[in-house]
């Protein structure tokens, strides 16, 4: 008899009563009564039978189900656990397990090094060439709403620089690094006094 496939799977949980409704989840563990200190609701932390599963309650108690949604058709969209078939690189395809490099992180799962970098190259070549045809320079990277690259053109993000002076910073275009500046210009608001009855 052939297995089910993954997304099919309905695997009845004995260890856990149906009543039991606090469950959390810590990567691949499923978690019931966190932190709880009621002896007759303990803290059980479970690893599905496999990856890829975890679990929900239905009618009838608490059973182990699909997580994964590329499994379920569901591709682009952040998968909070995946099966171990589709643990593979968002580019590429390469299993994990096949992986020499740590991969990077990706909203749908991960990508595996070498195409990290290559895609981290393209994009260098093609803002370099790109500032290059337009005669990019310094000139166009003052007094700017955000801050530009003085080599490729191209805007970082620096959410965490707000201080008046001059900071250090590495483009994650090109890579090169830059000085900016950060200054603020003075605004004046001024309104008429207004005595309220009872202050004098
Ligand atoms: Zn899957
Ligand atoms: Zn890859
Ligand atoms: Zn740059």
């Amino acid at each position: 008899m052939m297995k089910p496939a993954l997304k099919d799977t309905k695997l009845f949980i004995p260890e856990i009563p149906k009543h039991w409704t606090d469950r959390t989840r810590s990567g691949h563990r499923n978690i019931w009564n966190h932190d709880s200190d009621d002896p007759n609701k303990p803290e059980i932390s479970l690893t599905p039978p496999e990856q890829g599963l975890y679990a929900v309650r239905f009618e009838g108690g608490w059973y182990w189900v699909c997580g994964c949604e590329v499994c379920h058709g569901n591709t682009g969209v952040y998968s909070y656990i995946v099966c171990h078939d589709h643990d593979r690189c968002v580019t590429c395809g390469t299993h994990r397990e096949d992986l020499t490099d740590a991969p990077w992180g990706r909203l749908a799962g991960f990508q595996c090094k070498p195409c990290a970098e290559k895609e981290h190259a393209d994009r260098k070549a093609e803002a370099l060439a790109k500032a290059r045809e337009e005669n990019h320079s310094e000139i166009d990277c003052s007094y700017e709403d955000s801050i530009i690259c003085p080599t490729c053109a191209s805007v970082n993000e620096r959410e965490e620089l707000h201080e008046v002076g001059t900071h250090r910073i590495t483009c994650d275009v090109c890579d090169e690094t830059f000085n900016v500046d950060i200054e603020y210009e003075i605004r004046y608001t001024a309104t008429n006094i207004r005595e309220s009855g009872n202050a004098l």
